[in-house]
């Protein structure tokens, strides 16, 4: 059998319906950023990243970056096994002490990614609760779909950041299974933030326990970082926690936080926690020194607050359409992928500024958008060149029809 045939069909209709991805080749320089080495062809050498998730510019923090030399220096490169097979190394415990800490609760346990935190803890906590119901947000993120789904556990979804639906669909259940209400607090692609106290309550009334998603969130609200939670008041009122690393702390990993006995029970039964080599420790020094960094400091986030409040000013002001919502991500609609990567790779050819476009499956088919996080280290001139680069675009006739 011709497997390669197979295979290229596939990719032949991603092609034709604008969703096949083409991934800009960046080097990211260290002191840099927002700007970076492009390797792409047709692109200029050097660019202007404006859709990074490394929010707040950690990734390249001289913090950061001396915690993680430092670390090198005295761990070595590899953790060099599972946590369950030599591999926990005493930098690992380190920082779960400082997420236990960050999210006031009592233990954390931490995954090589968000994605794989998500999925494992809840196809573990799904898959292990005898009869357990897990209510899901409808616009949860593909690692909590995935996670839910591979639990087999039944699943019930609830509309978006809508509590009254949710203790409808929560009445409706018997009144002795253990249920679970899954939901983020920043939804990463219309940067919305979900009615926290409002979802928390209907749990409480409904004995649910919650399970949180703040990875747009850790880092970048709440006094300490501590995500919507923090800010909301609510870290106690949360069962579980589930955060990242690699976003607004600029490094990479997943975490999951709460009592003792549910991260002894995950730790105990996730395959995507016990059958995989442990992060190495210098990623998880350089995680914790950044965390730590921004307990302390608000600096980064109140810049990254006002460059947000800038940019959005200044699409208002010249009439370009972008989706409004109270956090710091501004979403530029464009609803065609075709339109949506033309516009990406114009802006990229005449003005180094990379953005990348955000089709189906991320987005609903019709949605497509482009993502833009500002973020404390972009210049005001930086975004008044994205401004004139939009406004030159918008002025063109063939993209203001594609986004009228
Ligand atoms: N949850 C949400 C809501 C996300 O958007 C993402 C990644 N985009 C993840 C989890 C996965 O996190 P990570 O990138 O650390 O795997």
């Amino acid at each position: 059998m011709d497997f390669d045939a197979l295979f290229q069909a596939q990719l032949d209709t991603l092609k034709e319906d604008g969703n096949y991805r083409i991934f800009a080749e960046l080097e990211r320089q260290a002191g840099k950023f927002p700007q970076a080495k492009c390797h792409n062809e047709d692109s200029p050498d050097q660019v202007t990243v404006w859709c990074s998730n490394d929010y707040l510019g950690m990734g390249q923090h001289p913090t950061v970056i001396n915690a993680m030399k430092g670390a090198i220096d005295a761990y070595g490169a590899g953790a060099g096994g599972t946590r369950n097979i030599s591999g926990t190394n005493h930098a690992h415990k380190l920082l779960e002490a400082e997420l236990a800490d960050l999210h006031h609760k009592d233990d954390a346990l931490l995954f090589t990614s968000g994605y794989v935190s998500n999925w494992a803890a809840l196809s573990t906590l799904g898959s292990r609760l005898h009869d357990a119901v897990i209510l899901s947000d409808e616009l949860n993120h593909a690692s909590m779909i995935e996670g839910i789904r591979h639990s087999r556990a039944n699943k019930v979804l609830w509309k978006h950041n809508d509590p009254e639906d949710l203790d409808r669909k929560l009445s409706a259940l018997p009144a002795n299974c253990p249920k679970i209400v899954a939901f983020e607090s920043v939804y990463s692609m219309d940067g919305d933030i979900c009615p926290m106290k409002e979802i928390v309550e209907v749990a409480e009334k409904h004995g649910a326990m919650t399970y949180l998603d703040e990875v747009h969130a850790v880092g970048l609200y709440g006094p300490r970082g501590g995500g919507i939670s923090e800010r909301e008041g609510l870290q106690d009122r949360i069962t579980l926690i589930e955060g990242t690393l690699g976003k607004a702390y600029g490094v990479v990993g997943g975490y999951i936080t709460g009592s003792e006995a549910m991260c002894d029970f995950i730790r105990s039964f996730a395959s995507g926690f016990i059958f995989t080599t442990a992060l190495p420790p210098a990623v998880a020094t350089a995680a914790q020194a950044s965390i730590r960094h921004l307990k302390q400091s608000d600096q980064e986030r109140k810049l990254q607050q006002e460059r947000v409040a800038y940019l959005r000013k200044r699409l208002d002001m010249e009439g370009i359409p972008h989706l409004e919502n109270p956090s710091h991500i501004i979403p530029v609609m464009i609803g065609d992928p075709v339109k949506c990567r033309m516009i990406a790779d114009y802006l990229m050819q005449q003005y180094g500024i990379y953005v990348q476009p955000i089709n189906y499956p991320t987005v609903p088919k019709g949605t497509e958008r482009l993502r833009f996080t500002p973020g404390p280290l972009h210049s005001i001139e930086d975004i008044e060149h994205l401004v004139l680069a939009l406004k030159e675009l918008w002025k063109q006739c063939a993209i203001s029809h594609a986004v009228a």
